[in-house]
């Protein structure tokens, strides 16, 4: 038996789904080669919107959510993996259509996980998770387009978030010069101690806008998408580069070609569920860098038994950074 966040099919006339701790027989478990004692999980954005059925995230129920884990593996019967190997998942659906990781087992196909990268722990990679992860993906994403440093200005929005966390500590790390917007003023010196150069008010950001603005930003990293994402390009320098990778203000892009056709500025879409191995492997060497001060700046420990309070307050913006849960 072990314990495991169980969500299950809400009341009738309610999206938010029934919420417990329960006690699971590992015969409960869904089909896949690998068994993994899991360590550490964490609470990202669509975990909150999981647990608390805000969006529909969870495709069927009795669901385990959690889109991430690290731990050790308990069997396997596929054969590049072997019983007390350290390894980590990010997305494929996990903790979506198929059980996740807030739990202390987790049984996923072999292709799904990668090992711990060399330099972290279980609990640094998951102070990382995915968030951190996808941050990593935004970044690359803007250097293969030929952003550097030099470039000017990067203006990261969401900066609070965990993602918009991760995405300013790495930027700044890398020599960039990293704005960010946020709706968090009084944050604003953990946001400089993560490295940002100046700071910029969401609401600036985050209302109908023009479809030209003064050209100011190099590159943008975006959490948030909707009018800010379609500011963010207005204001974007010509033959700048803008990686859109969340919704966190909104799904919709209510902005004009303007900035793609006059300008020449380019926007790359991020995903980190279905990303390719290659790529994954490339952003996870590159985490294993991150400086441990960043991740102790970045990421709260908390209990599996503290998760669903924390997934609302996530969602209500209350939380800086990153929430690791530890499971055990
Ligand atoms: P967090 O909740 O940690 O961060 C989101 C941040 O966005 C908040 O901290 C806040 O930053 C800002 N924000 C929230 N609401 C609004 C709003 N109404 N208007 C403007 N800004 C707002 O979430 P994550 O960092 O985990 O995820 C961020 C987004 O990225 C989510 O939409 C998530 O679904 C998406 N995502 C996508 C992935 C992919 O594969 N494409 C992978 C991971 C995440 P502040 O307080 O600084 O203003």
């Amino acid at each position: 038996m072990f314990k495991a966040l169980m969500l299950e099919q809400p009341e009738a006339g309610s999206t938010a789904p029934r919420v417990s701790i329960a006690d699971v027989d590992e015969s409960q478990l869904p089909d896949g080669e690998v068994t993994v004692r899991v360590a550490y999980s964490t609470l990202n954005y669509k975990d909150g919107l999981a647990i608390t059925g805000r969006a529909p995230v969870v495709r069927k129920y009795p669901m385990v959510p959690g889109i991430d884990f690290a731990g050790t593996v308990e069997a396997s019967v596929h054969p590049d993996f072997r019983p007390g190997d350290a390894v980590i998942l990010n997305g494929w659906g996990v903790g979506e259509s198929r059980w996740g990781g807030l739990s202390q087992r987790a049984r996923v196909p072999a292709s799904y996980l990668l090992p711990l990268p060399a330099g972290l722990s279980a609990r640094d990679a998951m102070a990382i998770g995915t968030a951190g992860y996808t941050a990593m993906l935004c970044v690359q994403a803007l250097e293969e387009q030929g952003v550097t440093p030099a470039g000017g200005e990067v203006l990261v929005t969401g900066a609070n978030g965990g993602v918009g966390s991760f995405a300013l500590a790495i930027l700044a790390a890398r020599g960039y010069e990293v704005i960010a917007a946020t709706g968090r003023p009084e944050q604003q010196d953990r946001l400089k101690a993560l490295g940002a150069k100046g700071i910029v008010a969401r609401e600036t950001l985050s209302a109908s806008g023009k479809p030209l603005a003064k050209e100011r930003w190099a590159a943008v990293v975006d959490s948030v998408g909707s009018h800010t994402l379609a500011n963010a390009c207005a204001a974007t320098r010509y033959g700048g580069v803008v990686a859109a990778c969340g919704m966190a203000q909104g799904l919709d892009l209510p902005g004009s070609v303007a900035p793609f056709i006059l300008r020449g500025v380019r926007l790359i879409g991020v995903d980190s569920v279905q990303a390719p191995m290659p790529r994954r492997r490339r952003a996870w060497q590159a985490l294993a860098e991150v400086a441990p001060a960043v991740l102790e700046r970045i990421a709260e420990e908390i209990p599996l038994s503290a998760a669903p309070e924390a997934a609302r307050r996530l969602l209500d913006g209350l939380i800086p950074g990153r929430v690791v849960v530890n499971v055990n």
